[in-house]
């Protein structure tokens, strides 16, 4: 893992035209000193890059560690997670909810979850029952809360129609709870979907 000094220069290929083009990226975000980097990440500003031969805007994915001190919260970004030994990865976090994304995209969805005061856990199960209940889900995120009451998902099937999907929220608590009484040790990192496909297929075993 390259360490993590705030800012490097990288040459970006264009993935339309193949065009070349340098950029000083950011590879550690400490939204509790620098507050506005986290709009840069909300609004994809901090990750967004046009093509100076075709015009084209495209996100740049690339490793990125990213804290808030505030919220108790490490998250890295790690685009070549294949790559990394995760039992041997030790995140150097001094904050107590710590984790592993492989996309910047992922990032802006738990940055969501977590300034919602949200368990990224509990949406990882939401999400995965959704999924289970529509099949022709190719994308689905989650959005906002109406606190109390419901979650909005964002989804977009396989035809690339967008929709919002509602889930109440005690059945979120009902997840909450189902996490809270299975919870992995604190040094597990990688919250994703197939971490919740893993504890419904661990508990139906159970059943
Ligand atoms: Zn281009």
């Amino acid at each position: 893992m390259e360490e993590h000094t705030a800012t490097f220069e990288a040459e970006i290929t264009c993935p339309k035209c193949r065009h070349c083009q340098k950029r000083t990226l950011r590879n550690l975000v400490n939204v509790t000193t620098d507050p506005q980097l986290k709009l840069g990440i909300l609004t994809d500003s901090l990750f967004m890059m046009t093509c100076k031969n075709c015009g084209n805007s495209f996100l740049i994915n690339h490793e990125l560690l990213y804290i808030d001190e505030k919220a108790d919260l490490t998250i890295l970004v790690a685009p070549d997670l294949e790559k990394l030994d995760l039992s041997s990865v030790r995140l150097e976090a001094k904050t107590s909810i710590n984790r592993i994304v492989t996309s910047v995209i992922d990032l802006k969805e738990k940055i969501v979850i977590f300034d919602a005061g949200l368990d990224d856990r509990a949406i990882e199960l939401s999400k995965a029952y959704i999924t289970y209940r529509n099949t022709q889900i190719e994308n689905l995120r989650f959005l906002m809360q109406d606190p109390g009451k419901e979650l909005t998902f964002a989804i977009s099937d396989t035809n690339h129609e967008n929709q919002a999907i509602k889930l109440e929220y005690h059945f979120y608590e009902k997840l909450l709870k189902l996490t809270q009484n299975h919870a992995e040790s604190d040094d597990y990192y990688l919250i994703d979907s197939n971490w919740a496909y893993n504890l419904f297929s661990e508990l139906a075993r159970k059943e």
